[in-house]
């Protein structure tokens, strides 16, 4: 399938639009931004091993029967995808606190959630994708409520089948970010990425509160080794349990 004009460049990934009108092209790049796009930098092989981390998750989510974006994985860096109007929702998954849930409420980093908890992101850079209620969700008709409902299921049973992969290899899937889309049809899917850039990720092993982090943290903290976690994740994600 021939790659025609640029649809859309993002912080992370460039989608081009190709011959079919319902499938786009996703171009993941090593380019790194952090704090709302105020740290910029560059994560050497970061393309091509999100995308295979990606491609992998979003086949494992597929036969779990959660419907995703993703066709396939066409060059290292390269994956085709449905194309879909995307919800402006950053959707956050959380097992253990960590991130702006510890800014927010003064909870411990670390501490073991009793129950995951699902919390609603705009997704709006200018107002530097705040944290909303489902009241201000509603009210901005981001979604119906509906379709908060089915993204809280959603996110729920992703974090279900993703926990469980990580739990076997080592890996605490501390918390991660979703975003959702509607396809030509009309069906919800879930798109975006899942990758070290969106996950928290926790080695097992480690017990050191920076020595354990495999994920975008480590460019977040200047914590060091980025490429070298990012392709520890992507090794443990082709493991055999
Ligand atoms: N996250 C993301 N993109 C964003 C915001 C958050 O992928 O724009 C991910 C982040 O990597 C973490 C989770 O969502 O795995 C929760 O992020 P949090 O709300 O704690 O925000 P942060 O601490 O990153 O500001």
């Amino acid at each position: 399938m021939s790659v025609r004009q640029k649809l859309y460049e993002g912080k992370a990934k460039i989608l081009y639009v190709t011959e079919d009108p319902d499938t786009v092209m996703a171009h993941f790049k090593d380019d790194a931004t952090a704090f709302n796009g105020q740290k910029q930098g560059s994560i050497s092989g970061k393309g091509a091993i999100n995308c295979k981390i990606s491609a992998q998750l979003f086949e494992l989510l597929e036969e779990r029967g959660i419907s995703t974006h993703f066709l396939e994985q066409v060059e290292p860096n390269q994956m085709l995808l449905r194309r879909v109007k995307i919800v402006p929702l950053e959707v956050i998954v959380r097992n253990l606190a960590a991130g702006s849930l510890c800014k927010q409420t003064g909870l411990a980093v670390g501490t073991v959630l009793k129950h995951p908890l699902v919390e609603f992101f705009y997704k709006n850079d200018d107002l530097g994708d705040p944290l909303l209620t489902i009241a201000r969700l509603l009210l901005l008709e981001l979604a119906t409520p509906e379709q908060v409902e089915q993204l809280r299921e959603k996110a729920l049973l992703v974090n279900e089948i993703l926990s469980e992969f990580f739990q076997n290899r080592g890996i605490t899937l501390v918390d991660f970010k979703l975003e959702f889309g509607f396809d030509s049809q009309g069906e919800l899917l879930l798109a975006d990425e899942i990758s070290p850039d969106t996950c928290r990720l926790w080695n097992q092993l480690e017990t050191d509160e920076n020595r354990r982090v495999m994920d975008k943290d480590r460019f977040r903290f200047d914590l060091g080794e980025v490429d070298a976690a990012y392709q520890q994740v992507l090794e443990k994600v082709l493991s055999e349990k």
